[in-house]
């Protein structure tokens, strides 16, 4: 029996329509579509947010490109990182403030099981169904998406959505690349290398509020003041092939952690650059993933390799406070509308910014 609603009752939670920047195919930018999507009610546990703002990771350019030796499903809505509204909330979501409708809130874009012993630890990057919004189901580059409620965080006042949406995934792999699994120390130097780049603005700003003295490496001059102001103590240009020796003699005996995302380019370099006992933490490939290890220096010099991604739910927690309380800072290098989607994408693509390139959701 259908039942009328009054002009006044308030309307029950029903589906409504947005637009989403969708990866229709592999291939240059051309794939990249502006479509329609209609997103439903929230299920129960599930919150919908009106995204405000979301951002790329290099993520998003392999999905497009499509790396033949991985299976990267399309079509996809790009981009991990979002932050929005509430604008609509599911059967047994937690009645708490920042799951209520109109609450600010940040993505958290780590996809897992939920149950294994890995979830249950609260480690879901090593969970093994571990998966991101963008790569293995939509992303946050659309207007409207439905997610369970324990991915989303209250979003601080102090940060713009843009801000906001910068944030997630760099900030969540630079704090547990250095924390959990480099172990920085105050007192060590970590060699952070393309303090240009998302996670490498990151890793520079974590890294010195570890205590940590940092050497920053960057691609050309324009970064150099850049990687200064985030903190970095000493900058070199990877341009110049001698910058192993150079963070050598910047830190006699070589450095304590070299935080790579780089690979192949650097990785030769990175390696030298250790001091023995030294910690090498990687998150990502962005040039190239095959890489040569001289195992003799390996064992030689007691080094560790170690290896990362992602973190905990708690880890972006931490980190937002901290920016909230301005000890760490949100690096928007662009910021570009939807509909401007595939443009915003070549900024990333040309490493043309310093930091995020973030898209506005209006
Ligand atoms: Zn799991």
């Amino acid at each position: 029996m259908s039942q009328a609603l009054s002009p006044t009752a308030p309307l029950p939670s029903t589906a409504v329509t947005g637009t989403a920047l969708v990866t229709t195919g592999h291939g240059g930018v051309e794939v990249m579509q502006l479509e329609q999507r209609v997103t439903p009610a929230p299920a129960p546990g599930e919150v919908r947010v009106r995204l405000r703002a979301a951002a790329f990771n290099h993520l998003d350019l392999w999905v497009r490109k499509g790396i033949p030796a991985d299976h990267w499903p399309v079509p996809m809505v790009p981009c991990a990182d979002g932050a929005g509204e509430i604008d609509a909330v599911g059967e047994g979501v937690p009645d708490v403030p920042h799951l209520r409708p109109g609450a600010r809130v940040a993505v958290y874009p780590v996809l897992s099981c939920g149950h294994c012993t890995r979830c249950r630890e609260a480690q879901p990057q090593l969970c093994r169904s571990f998966g991101l919004l963008g790569e293995h189901v939509d992303g946050c580059a659309q207007t409207y998406r439905n997610l369970p409620a324990s991915q989303v965080l209250p979003l601080p006042e102090a940060l713009s959505f843009e801000e906001g949406a910068s944030m997630p995934t760099t900030f969540i792999t630079a704090w547990h690349m250095l924390t959990d699994r480099a172990r920085v120390q105050p007192g060590e130097t970590v060699l952070v290398h393309g303090a240009g780049s998302g996670v490498g603005s990151a890793g520079v700003q974590v890294a010195k509020l570890l205590g940590a003295r940092v050497i920053a490496t960057v691609r050309r001059d324009r970064d150099e003041l850049r990687a200064i102001e985030l903190g970095a103590d000493r900058v070199l240009r990877t341009d110049d092939g001698d910058w192993p020796r150079h963070a050598r003699r910047a830190c006699p005996g070589g450095v304590h952690v070299v935080f790579e995302h780089v690979g192949a380019a650097t990785w030769d370099g990175s390696v030298r650059a250790l001091q023995r006992g030294g910690r090498l933490v990687t998150c990502g490939a962005t040039a190239g993933h095959e890489v040569t290890l001289n195992l003799r220096k390996i064992f030689f010099h007691s080094i560790e390799v170690l290896g990362s991604t992602m973190g905990t739910r708690r880890e972006f927690e931490r980190v937002l406070t901290l920016t909230a309380q301005g000890r760490l800072v949100p690096v928007v290098g662009a910021v570009r509308p939807l509909s401007e989607g595939a443009e915003a994408m070549t900024l990333l693509e040309d490493r043309a910014v310093f930091g995020k390139v973030v898209l506005q959701i209006p």
